[in-house]
């Protein structure tokens, strides 16, 4: 007794080996049919006994391919027709297939293993894919996803290769990247800029280079990376005076997971995000015993770590046998990562020795992902290759819009439906190329999504460039209050509605009253918010000469808190600041001069860690606050310093006055800088804990959400979870999209989505 059912499955179940791998299902269990894809996925009719039609639809969801996600599946009785075979069918030309396109996929254990083997006829080739891994986003130019629109184009695959590519039983059935010795691309080395060695074997070369010492551009899947040995501390040095690149740390890719664990300790959650699919640079603690030099990371107690995702990583590790690389993004700091031969001979010509490349093109660039696990969480810091383009899935429908993010650190969205594609991490938009980059991706994932945006959602700050972009697009607008946006990409990722406590905590945002906010508690829903409680205003000295060197900040608070006549010369910190400059601030902020107010956290973080010597000027974004973590010493507890909580008009302003009056006793008693770190996130927990039992009074409201780039601070974002837990809220927090200025965007989204039905 024979019968036949129709399934659909939708979800990102094309390009990546789903009709291979059901055609594999229904032959093991003699079933005859057909798949296809279609507008939203794959189709599938199947035909034979009932028990190996169940069976069939179990494995396809529990055995579905590793690059593959089934989004809903329906199944429907179809009449049996005369058929006995399984066949896959091709998609029509000219149809409309919306195809999800998958991200750049690491190495699969299959194609490594047939790398490594004598016998293998892509024994070492430095290209070697297949449907279950390889790049995809960074080689595609159009949809749909077909050989012909990515950048393997203009590789005519050879006979064996084209029969892998046709055979359904194949790993590379439709493995659009497929390749080979005979037919693929190739590696070439240039011993300078302007130089190419014709006869070499460029990995070898490579390796040597590596072991001299030197610096070598080397062409990656979403870009260049520049890398040195990690291990030889005069490399190091090197690689920092050539970058610009003073304390910013550099991430690690060493050999295999035992490597790891010499160098960092790592748990299980770590462990399998280390070695996933989408191998990411991974933030671990430092071993005491750690064999990587201090100035990889100086300052900081984390280590990033990533594992080889490319089979020409795999090649450098296999034959030189180094312990660890630096492999940081190739470009001047902050700028895009050069992705063009041409442009990384020009480009990086000053920072590289020499430069292994190879001729498939990357026609997106794509930095790689950061993230920290904490328990068996992962918190994406920067969502970036091998998670991009796979999208967020919202919990309902929302307009299609465009949203175009913030300033630093900078991400767009595009929504469409119930879906959510966060772009790769666009850099910073202050110079000219990120700019570039940033209209670049626009247009190439409107393209490939085949979305068209209904309006434009932007930052309200008027001076950012993605603002500025936005308000030349002849699409209706809608400005987005920063903080807000923050709280709603929060409450989106979290699939929660209705309103939420929101505590929205960062270094810079355009407040709606023009100051800049930053230490925002927000009573927010998706359609609007209003401020429930902020850190009081004081003087942002200099404007973003402020943000460079938190000693101004320090002044600031210190004038706000002791009075303008407060000289504070017996501080030490003062010591290492001229007498001159010092003044001059005084009077800038007495008067009012360029020092706009700011209730920014950040900036509170900046004047702590810089009134107790830890850092008086940064060079990299946040690093003061970074710094002023590391060097808390909880090994005993330490009562918070107090905060004031004063109401006004409707809200609370969080005061500092009475904390920086116990700071400065304790500093010129001279408590140790470990201590006074602890009693100052201790009591800014305490603070922001009473604010919600008060905005819950209030409101209601027992749901808080967690965002803005403060929360990549551990220790605050744990303590201030487990207080408000034990207090009765409900604490949502950031995991698949960054708290900080890289999930801005999605927030934006929904909030313009809510006012468009409006
Ligand atoms: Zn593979
Ligand atoms: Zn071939
Ligand atoms: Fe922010």
């Amino acid at each position: 007794m024979h019968i036949r059912r129709k399934i659909q499955v939708s979800g990102l179940v094309q390009g990546v080996g789903f009709r291979p791998f059901v055609f594999r299902l229904a032959q093991e269990g003699n079933l005859a049919g057909s798949v296809m894809n279609n507008a939203s996925g794959v189709t599938i009719e199947v035909q034979g006994r009932q028990e190996a039609i169940e069976e069939f639809i179990t494995r396809l969801r529990a055995e579905a391919p590793p690059l593959s996600r089934i989004g809903d599946v329906s199944i429907n009785e179809i009449p049996c027709i005369s058929d006995h075979e399984f066949s896959i069918i091709e998609s029509r030309k000219g149809e409309a297939v919306h195809t999800l396109i998958s991200p750049d996929v690491a190495t699969c254990d299959d194609c490594l293993r047939e790398m490594l083997d004598p016998a293998d006829r892509r024994f070492h080739y430095p290209f070697i894919n297949c449907t279950n891994c390889g790049p995809r986003y960074t080689i595609v130019r159009n949809i749909p996803y077909d050989r012909a629109s990515t950048s393997m184009a203009q590789f005519q695959m050879c006979a064996t290769c084209q029969a892998e590519y046709d055979d359904p039983r194949s790993r590379r059935f439709h493995a659009q990247p497929n390749a080979c010795w005979e037919c693929g691309p190739r590696l070439e080395f240039w011993s300078s800029a302007d130089r190419m060695l014709a006869v070499c074997d460029p990995i070898a070369e490579t390796i040597a280079a590596l072991r001299a010492g030197q610096i070598v551009a080397i062409k990656g899947l979403g870009g260049f990376h520049l890398a040195a040995d990690a291990l030889n501390t005069t490399a190091v040095d090197l690689l920092r005076r050539r970058k610009h690149r003073a304390d910013k740390p550099f991430a690690v890719m060493v050999p295999n997971l035992e490597a790891v664990e010499e160098f960092c300790e790592i748990g299980s959650a770590e462990r399998a995000i280390l070695s996933s699919l989408q191998r990411p640079i991974v933030l671990l603690r430092r071993r005491e015993s750690c064999l990587i030099p201090a100035q990889v990371a100086p300052g900081v107690r984390e280590l990033g770590v990533f594992l080889p995702y490319t089979p020409l990583h795999h090649l450098l590790f296999t034959k030189g046998g180094f312990k660890a690389l630096i492999m940081t993004s190739g470009n001047m700091s902050e700028e895009p990562i050069a992705i063009d031969n041409d442009e990384a001979r020009g480009r990086l010509r000053e920072l590289a020795d020499c430069f292994l490349m190879h001729n498939r093109e990357i026609l997106l660039r794509c930095d790689d992902s950061v993230v920290r696990a904490s328990g068996s969480q992962v918190h994406q810091l920067r969502r970036s290759r091998g998670f991009v383009p796979v999208p967020v899935f919202l919990h309902k429908k929302i307009p299609a819009v465009l949203a175009v993010g913030g300033e630093l650190k900078n991400t767009i969205c595009l929504s469409s439906g119930s879906q959510a594609f966060l772009s790769q991490h666009l850099g910073d938009l202050e110079n000219l190329a990120g700019y570039g980059f940033f209209a670049e991706v626009i247009e190439h994932l409107e393209k490939i999504l085949e979305i068209q945006p209904s309006a434009i959602a932007h930052d309200l700050h008027p001076d950012y460039f993605s603002t500025k972009w936005a308000l030349e697009q002849g699409l209706p607008l809608i400005g987005v209050q920063h903080h807000h946006a923050h709280i709603a990409s929060c409450m989106a990722e979290n699939h929660l509605d209705g309103r939420v406590v929101g505590f929205s905590l960062d270094g810079t945002g355009y407040g709606t009253d023009g100051a800049i906010w930053g230490g925002e508690v927000l009573v927010a829903g998706y359609e609007d918010f209003q401020r429930a409680a902020h850190l009081e205003y004081v003087p942002l000295p200099g404007g973003a000469a402020a943000i460079r060197e938190p000693w101004r900040m320090a002044l600031s608070y210190l004038a706000h808190s002791f009075g303008h006549d407060y000289r504070a010369e017996e501080l030490p910190f003062l010591k290492d600041i001229d007498a001159k400059n010092r003044n001059l601030i005084f009077q800038i902020i007495e008067r009012s001069i360029n020092s706009p107010l700011t209730s920014s956290c950040g900036r509170l973080f900046d004047a702590v860690a810089a009134i107790i010597g830890i850092r008086q000027k940064v060079n990299y974004e946040g690093q003061a606050a970074i710094e002023l973590e590391v060097a808390i010493d909880n090994s005993s507890p330490q009562s918070g310093y107090p905060f004031e909580l004063t109401q006004d008009g409707d809200g609370w302003i969080i005061g500092v006055d009475a904390m920086f009056h116990a700071l400065i006793d304790d500093v010129r008693c001279s408590v140790e800088p470990g201590i006074v770190s602890a009693r100052f996130h201790n009591g800014l927990v305490d603070v922001l804990a009473n604010t919600a039992d008060r905005v819950r009074e209030q409101t209601g409201l027992d749901r808080v959400c967690f965002s803005g780039g403060t929360f990549n601070n551990l220790y605050l974002s744990q303590r201030l979870q487990k207080q408000l837990e034990q207090n009765g809220f409900t604490v949502w927090t950031q995991r698949e999209v960054p708290c900080g200025d890289g999930g801005l965007s999605l927030g934006q989204a929904m909030i313009a989505a809510h006012r468009l039905r409006k």
